[in-house]
């Protein structure tokens, strides 16, 4: 209760900024002190300039609007409490980048921001379109917003698709697919509908949630990656697409 006061008090300083506490007093049973502290330190920096309403609870984290200095920010925010976390050890327990974490719930849980800005920036590198991510601190991960106007871009899932932008948003997944594998040397590993967006302006795919992607050597890529490939083959295979399962995986996996 003091901490928050302090913080509370803190703020006062900026009349700029009381509406974003109250907002985030709303929000006050996703954020634990530390969190907050993060956001108001974040606010402070310029980073943030305003929070906006929430996109999505999801299991393991929320996902948040924000205003950056320059542009729309989303702000995906890892609950400490996550009861989930346990599945993230076998991810990052064998990853060669994570080695030497140690083995409690906030470890692995800020370790797996970290991943996840990681392996977005690994991503766009290699020309996959992805939210440009902008920093991770602790359970905090800022990226671009794929949206306009406060509005996320559709779910793959939730956007009809007419017959002749089937072929251009599936051959896109699997370039990215495949630029993820031989450029980034990763696997997205929770790749379906769920996890892509689409671009209403130019009907283009856009991956998103790569918390759980995985480099190459780690013992499990090859499952995920064949899991990915179901996943997409089964959601497209309603659009007509019938490619076969050995055939995509070597088209991602070639040259
Ligand atoms: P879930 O458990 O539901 O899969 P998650 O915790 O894994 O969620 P994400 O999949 O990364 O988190 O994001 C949840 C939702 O938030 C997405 O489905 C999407 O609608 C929205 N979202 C995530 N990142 C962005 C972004 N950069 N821009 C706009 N919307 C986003
Ligand atoms: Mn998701």
């Amino acid at each position: 209760e003091k901490k928050i006061r302090r913080i509370d008090s803190a703020k006062d300083k900026s009349r700029a900024r009381e509406k974003d506490s109250e907002r985030l007093k709303v929000e006050e049973n996703v954020f634990d002190v530390s969190t907050l502290k993060i956001l108001y330190t974040l606010s402070n920096k310029g980073i943030i300039k305003a929070m906006g309403g929430s996109i999505s609870t999801g299991k393991e984290a929320n996902v948040f609007y924000a205003e950056g200095p320059e542009k729309e920010l989303a702000i995906k925010i890892y609950r400490i409490s996550s009861s989930t976390f346990k599945a993230m050890d076998t991810y990052i327990m064998k990853d060669p980048r994570f080695t030497n974490i140690r083995n409690n719930k906030r470890d692995i849980i800020f370790a797996w921001t970290r991943k996840e800005l990681q392996n977005l920036k690994r991503a766009k590198s290699a020309g996959v379109r992805v939210p440009e991510p902008v920093l991770a601190e602790k359970n905090i991960l800022i990226m671009e917003f794929m949206g306009e106007k406060e509005v996320p871009y559709p779910l793959l899932k939730n956007t009809p698709l007419e017959n002749d932008e089937v072929k251009l948003v599936y051959d896109t997944i699997v370039e990215y697919m495949h630029l993820l594998y031989k450029e980034a040397n990763l696997v997205h590993a929770d790749l379906s509908e769920y996890n892509i967006l689409i671009d209403p302006n130019n009907i283009t795919p856009i991956f998103i949630d790569m918390g759980q992607s995985v480099t190459l050597e780690h013992p499990n890529a090859r499952e995920f990656l064949y899991r990915d490939v179901k996943n997409i083959l089964r959601f497209f295979s309603r659009y007509g697409i019938k490619d076969k399962t050995e055939e995509l995986l070597k088209k991602i996996q070639a040259e």
